[in-house]
């Protein structure tokens, strides 16, 4: 399907600002339709949007939390009007098949209205009597300025994920996507940001000077960044100088293990096993990257996989409903994804494809990739110690529990994991692993819930979004003492 291209813009203070240079985003599934333009913003138009931020912050931070909840749920009225139009433009920009995006907007849903529902319970005062007739109040006062800079993958739902909570809590913020899936991101935060005053939400785009701005102007107070790692590293120095606030979710290498008390005739825990690794192609941070399988199953296991994976994988154009994997985002993922597996093949290992490709003609023309099985890999191989965030996983097997475990974390990331096998067995063994999430029987986004805390460990990241502890990642813990001693009776007049 193609239609004419749309452009979208930057929007600083409670307006669009056009800019003169654009850049062009291609269909992944089909590169030679243009599906839109985004602006290339300058240093100095961030700085406009950083200062309309900041000047929008003292009033913002003053309006009852009842106020910013309503135009919240406003503003989620709206964007989920525009859903059935902007998960087409989604698709389209990012390769992913329709019901992928669809479920993407979804998701953002879930996060915003959880977030919605408990920011006022979140943020309540914390008062704490003290036995002399004394109190001290535990107040959570908003930071200010947040820059959010978001990867394409999920560009809707990891922005949402942090504009929700922070305007919630009273910041206000500028926003950066990616530019390899800035269309849908750009019009879902004109959506939002017009139920909120001017300067409240503001989106730049834009390269690395932008991002250089978002993350060093002294106005700036948090940094909430999802992205590579290599990139993280790059903002962290960049931070330093002004000492800001951030919560980083970053790259993983994400281990499953199956214990030999696992199931392999378990015909719906293996779809739940082939979408953990192949949903949006690969091309999501938890996603099960690198299997471990005890060896006393490992050949049934591999067999039932492929069974599995051929009967769920269909890769084609992403609007076609019968499809469940669509392209490969851009062509430097691909050929990225491409270079690990040859590698693998080069050291040995067997690469077996996995599922049908749906339509032969869409496919020659994308940026499309079927997806593969690597077996008998090294445990050092790239294809097993890199993130490959591309549609291939390798299954290696073990011999003990103790190599299973020590093979899982050796590892520079720790974002999730999972553990398949009797349900008691597999806690005990998740205890040890060193992530911020191990799912038990499932795996990546079908263990989601907004309940809980979500981020990683060692180089996968720096705090937690969703849940309770997302919230107030976006406050400043603020004490009140009103003592009733005032004075420490130990100091000498
Ligand atoms: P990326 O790090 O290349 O880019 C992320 C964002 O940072 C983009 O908006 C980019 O333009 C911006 N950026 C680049 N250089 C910058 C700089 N110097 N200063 C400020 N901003 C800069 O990541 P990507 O390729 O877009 O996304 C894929 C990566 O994101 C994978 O590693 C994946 O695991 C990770 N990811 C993590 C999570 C999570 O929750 N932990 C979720 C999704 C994706």
């Amino acid at each position: 399907m193609t239609t004419a291209p749309i452009v979208v813009h930057a929007i600083i203070n409670g307006q669009e600002a056009p800019t003169e240079k654009q850049y062009a985003r291609q269909n992944p599934a089909n590169p030679d339709e243009i599906v839109g333009y985004g602006p290339i913003n300058t240093r100095e138009e961030a700085i406009r949007a950083i200062d309309a931020a900041a000047a929008a912050f003292p009033s913002w931070a003053a309006t009852p939390i009842e106020e910013r909840v309503e135009r919240m749920k406003r503003a989620i009225e709206k964007l989920k009007a525009a859903t059935p139009e902007l998960s087409k433009l989604l698709s389209r920009e990012h390769g992913k098949a329709l019901y992928d995006a669809e479920g993407e907007f979804g998701v953002s849903f879930m996060w915003m209205e959880y977030a919605c529902n408990t920011v006022q319970d979140v943020l309540k005062d914390e008062v704490m009597e003290h036995p002399d007739g004394g109190k001290t109040i535990i107040a959570h006062d908003p930071l200010g300025v947040v820059s959010a800079i978001t990867p394409w993958n999920y560009p809707i739902s990891l922005s949402t994920i942090k504009v929700a909570p922070a305007l919630l809590a009273g910041n206000t913020m500028v926003l950066k996507p990616s530019p390899f899936a800035p269309l849908a991101v750009s019009k879902a935060m004109k959506i939002i940001a017009d139920e909120f005053p001017a300067g409240v939400l503001n989106l730049v785009h834009g390269e690395a000077d932008v991002g250089v701005e978002l993350t060093t102007n002294p106005k700036v107070a948090k940094i909430a960044f999802t992205g590579g790692t290599n990139t993280a590293k790059h903002i962290m120095r960049s931070a330093a100088d002004t000492i800001k606030h951030m919560t980083l979710e970053l790259g993983g290498n994400d281990a499953a293990i199956v214990l030999p008390d696992f199931d392999v005739n378990d015909e719906r825990a293996m779809r739940r096993f082939v979408i953990s690794n192949f949903l949006t192609g690969g091309q999501i941070c938890m996603i099960a990257k690198r299997v471990y399988v005890h060896r006393s199953i490992y050949d049934k296991f591999v067999e039932k996989y492929i069974e599995a994976a051929n009967k769920w994988i269909r890769v084609g154009d992403p609007f076609n409903p019968e499809v469940t994997i669509g392209a490969v985002n851009n062509p430097g993922q691909l050929k990225f994804v491409q270079e690990l597996v040859e590698d693998a093949k080069k050291g040995g290992a067997e690469v077996i494809k996995l599922g049908r490709i749906l339509d032969e003609e869409v496919f020659a023309k994308g940026y499309f990739l079927q997806p593969t099985l690597v077996l008998g890999a090294k445990y050092n191989d790239r294809i097993v110690v890199e993130e490959q965030f591309g549609p291939t996983v390798p299954i290696l097997p073990y011999d003990d529990e103790e190599q299973a475990i020590a093979l899982v974390n050796d590892s520079i990331y720790g974002l999730t994991s999972s553990v398949w096998g009797e349900e008691a067995h597999a806690v005990r063994v998740a205890r040890r692993i060193e992530a911020g999430t191990t799912m038990i029987n499932t795996a990546a986004v079908q263990g989601l819930d907004v309940r809980f805390p979500f981020g990683g460990v060692k180089q996968s990241g720096i705090g937690r979004e969703y849940g309770r502890e997302g919230l107030l990642t976006y406050t400043e813990t603020h004490v009140i003492n009103v003592p009733k001693m005032k004075e420490l009776p130990y100091i000498p007049e």
